[in-house]
């Protein structure tokens, strides 16, 4: 069996630690607004943003004055502290259920920025395997799979919050199963089931449910 699962909103509490990645900011001066119209790069035309930090910055100088060193500083801090707090709890039953699989954290976002998040975080020490890209997902996938063939019978499970993510998945390896996982935490409650996931769960613990009904 081997299980690709995403980071943000699935794994870590990203809401939260965005969140909270505010509060920095907001301790200078930055409004919400602000801090929210400046998260992204507004020329990014991308389905899906990439997050980067040093841009952040870049964009919110412009319109504003502060100590850029102090902030720095803060920023750092925050990033370097252990944030396995935002780790969400059914994350490390999953990881223990399947340590004897093959499964593998794929990510997608800025490669330094989302390294940051993922080493603090101490995923590492439950999933080892993990592969940041700034690429579409398929695309990462068809570069680790290459022409390796699959165990007859072997399942192959694909778990994300996105629905443009699971599509672009399935499309190019229409046998993995698809699980679309709606976290009632979860940033992006609009997204909805569309034909590209079969399944759809609330948390890893139905998740678990579904691999095991279909692995026994
Ligand atoms: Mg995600």
């Amino acid at each position: 069996m081997k299980i690709f699962i995403d980071f943000d909103d699935v794994i870590l509490n990203t809401k939260k630690f965005k969140e909270d990645l505010f509060g920095v900011f907001s301790a200078y001066g930055i409004s919400r607004e602000e801090y929210e119209n400046s998260y992204y790069d507004p020329n990014d035309k991308q389905p899906i943003k990439t997050h980067d930090i040093e841009d952040q910055i870049r964009r919110l100088r412009k319109n504003n004055f502060f100590d850029e060193k102090s902030l720095r500083k803060d920023l750092e801090n925050f990033f370097t502290k252990n944030t396995s707090h935002y780790v969400f709890s059914d994350v490390f039953d999953f990881a223990a259920s399947h340590k004897n699989d093959e499964m593998c954290v794929l990510t997608f976002g800025n490669k330094v920025f989302q390294e940051k998040k993922i080493t603090n975080s101490k995923i590492r020490e439950h999933i080892a395997n993990i592969i940041i890209t700034d690429k579409k997902k398929a695309a990462a996938l068809k570069e680790k799979l290459g022409n390796k063939k699959f165990l007859p019978g072997e399942k192959f499970f694909f778990i994300d919050d996105r629905t443009e993510q699971l599509r672009n998945v399935k499309q190019e390896f229409p046998d993995i199963i698809t699980i679309f996982i709606k976290r009632p935490e979860g940033r992006f409650q609009e997204m909805t089931k569309n034909e590209y996931c079969d399944f759809e769960v609330h948390n890893l613990r139905e998740a678990e449910e579904i691999i095991k009904s279909l692995t026994k």
